[in-house]
């Protein structure tokens, strides 16, 4: 348990890979802080499973990672009740598809502030008691869409491209205070947030629903499989290793080898 003793936050953790991460910092002993929306008595559940599986406190946070201030607030709850944070992962995020031209003005704010704006707040909050501790781990969840783009992802794709250039930013002004900034861009990941763009998809293509899953995503990836969000959640782990100290504004690709064509 290599964590212990630490503090995790993790932002859109009630589904997907945010759950996989908390799950996975958790069995590793860290404090866990998770946030995100969803049915309170199933995100209880979860909140429980996770403070038994670390032995450590585990609190739920239900931040709008829409909101700053929401954001600032969550930060210090977690440092007040928790410590730390030391490890902050922003992982929450939507998605919605549809042509730049019909492309809705709410979808486009809405993306921009969760996928991107939201990473920054919450780093923002973080910094000082990270450098103040002297560790830190900041691991955003960026995408394959954060090295190249796809037809109807506007707003994605350059929320995804923007976290990127947040995090290598970060890198930098926090290289010789022992705090890592690094992204994990994960291909198609098995996910509500994959399968709730299928509808859209279809739609926006004129596709067959086995047709969006051959031909539009896992067409993507040569491997032809779908990530897990265990294997996002290992790689997250690894980099809050000592042996990761070294690694910082690096963009790890876990993408069945789709940004490698
Ligand atoms: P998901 O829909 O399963 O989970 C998203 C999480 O974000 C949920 O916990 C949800 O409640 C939370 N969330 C959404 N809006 C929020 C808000 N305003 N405030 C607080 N929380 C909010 O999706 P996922 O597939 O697990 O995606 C997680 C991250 O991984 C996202 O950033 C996504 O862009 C990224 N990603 C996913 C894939 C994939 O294929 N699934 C691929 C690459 C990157």
């Amino acid at each position: 348990m290599f964590l212990k003793g630490k503090t995790a936050l993790v932002t859109g953790s009630t589904s997907g890979i945010g759950l996989a991460y908390a799950k996975a910092l958790a069995a590793e002993g860290a404090a866990v802080m998770i946030n995100g929306f969803g049915d309170p008595a199933a995100i209880e559940t979860e909140r429980a499973a996770i403070a038994a599986t670390s032995g450590a406190e585990a609190l739920y946070s239900p931040a709008d990672m829409t909101k700053p201030d929401q954001i600032a607030a969550m930060v210090a709850e977690c440092a007040e009740k928790l410590g730390g944070p030391d490890i902050l992962i922003s992982n929450a995020g939507i998605q919605h598809v549809a042509p730049v031209e019909d492309f809705p003005l709410d979808k486009w704010d809405a993306i921009l502030a969760i996928n991107l704006s939201a990473a920054f707040h919450a780093i923002r909050a973080a910094v000082p008691g990270m450098k103040a501790r002297g560790w830190g781990r900041i691991i955003n969840t960026a995408s394959a869409h954060s090295i190249v783009a796809s037809p109807f992802k506007s707003a994605y794709v350059t929320a995804k491209h923007g976290l990127l250039g947040l995090t290598k930013t970060v890198a930098l002004e926090l290289a010789q205070h022992n705090v890592t900034a690094n992204c994990i861009s994960p291909g198609y990941v098995w996910t509500p947030l994959v399968e709730r763009q299928i509808p859209d998809t279809m739609a926006a293509r004129g596709m067959t629903r086995d047709q969006v899953m051959n031909d539009v995503l896992l067409v993507a990836q040569p491997t032809r499989q779908f990530v897990t969000p265990e294997q996002v959640a290992a790689t997250a782990l690894f980099l809050c290793r000592d042996e990761a100290a070294q690694i910082t504004g690096a963009n790890f690709s876990i993408d069945g080898g789709w940004t490698a064509a």
